[in-house]
């Protein structure tokens, strides 16, 4: 899923997480008690005095990209060098984190779980806004200031808020899925973005929380062209280019999922830079159908460069112990 987020600041704080985290603690730690506290400030400012000089840190602030666009050039798949074979370099967790995604479902190998409640996605079609271009994809917004549009159920707590759904696909109708089955791809994975809206005050806080994100997959099989896709598509001609937005009102998310809300579940993250590891994803097994005219018009749009908007996914990464979970 992507996830590239537009508050500098906010990658910057994520950044400084391993810094601060630990004395941060201890600091707490010290209760109402007035020497422990002074005792914990003192350790808390030394650890972070020591933590300026130590390598990690100095490697942090390195790695960092120095810039909104320098960073954005990471999540594209158009530049020569880029992509995800690349993301490691400023991106450590790409190949060091322990739950990353995308992930191969081998279906014999997930454990069937009575405990999953099913899942509940309620849609108000009013809190769809606008439709956009972003240079790796494109995206509809929604309205997420109230629980107009939230999922519940399955294996997550509470309610989550609709923000956003976007898309992966190929340059084939052969390969385009982030997820597989089994080794075998689908043409292209629509993700359906929710965010923790009980526990997190908004997307950007949810999203470095481990149970911040709830994201939706659901694979487009080639098939009879599916007609609520093709409003969507209807809404391309405005958005061809990288960084366009057109209004986009009055879109029911529902009608894009299948009858079936069976799904598979584990813990992941974003599949694109900064790859968080905050997501609770839920992978649809029933999908939905495209045609091959319909998946043209997905690679009509244009990346950077006016290069065609293709092959704009992650493959898939090791699982590292993680259980998937199915409730069918
Ligand atoms: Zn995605």
């Amino acid at each position: 899923m992507h996830f590239c987020l537009q508050n500098w600041k906010k990658l910057f704080f994520v950044n400084r997480i391993p810094f601060f985290s630990p004395p941060l603690f201890l600091w707490v730690g010290g209760g109402g008690k007035g020497k422990k506290n002074a005792l914990f400030l003192i350790i808390f400012l030394e650890d972070r005095a020591k933590s300026c000089k130590n390598n990690f840190f100095k490697k942090r602030i390195v790695d960092r990209p120095k810039s909104v666009s320098e960073f954005q050039s990471v999540c594209l798949w158009s530049v020569p060098g880029a992509g995800p074979s690349s993301w490691h370099q400023s991106f450590p967790v790409a190949k060091d984190g322990s739950r990353q995604s995308p992930v191969d479902i081998r279906n014999e190998e997930t454990e069937r779980d009575p405990t999953l409640q099913p899942l509940v996605l309620k849609y108000d079609p009013r809190s769809s806004k606008t439709i956009a271009n972003n240079g790796h994809s494109i995206q509809v917004d929604f309205d997420d200031t109230t629980d107009q549009s939230v999922l519940k159920g399955g294996p997550v707590t509470g309610s989550y808020r609709l923000r956003q759904f976007h898309f992966h696909w190929g340059s084939c109708d052969g390969r385009g899925s982030e997820h597989l089955v089994d080794g075998a791809s689908f043409a292209a994975e629509l993700h359906l973005v929710h965010w923790n809206s009980e526990k997190y005050a908004d997307v950007a806080n949810a999203a470095i929380e481990p149970d911040g994100l709830a994201v939706v997959g659901v694979f487009l099989k080639i098939g009879a062209a599916n007609p609520a896709l093709q409003k969507l598509l209807d809404a391309f001609d405005s958005v061809q280019k990288e960084n366009t937005k057109a209004d986009f009102k009055n879109f029911d998310p529902s009608t894009l999922l299948p009858p079936c809300l069976d799904f598979w579940t584990y813990l992941g993250s974003l599949t694109t830079p900064p790859l968080l590891e905050s997501v609770i994803w839920h992978v649809l097994k029933e999908p939905i159908t495209v045609s091959s005219g319909q998946m043209e018009q997905f690679r009509s749009l244009k990346f950077t460069a006016n290069k065609p908007m293709q092959d704009n996914f992650r493959p898939p990464q090791p699982l590292k112990g993680r259980k998937v979970r199915r409730n069918f």
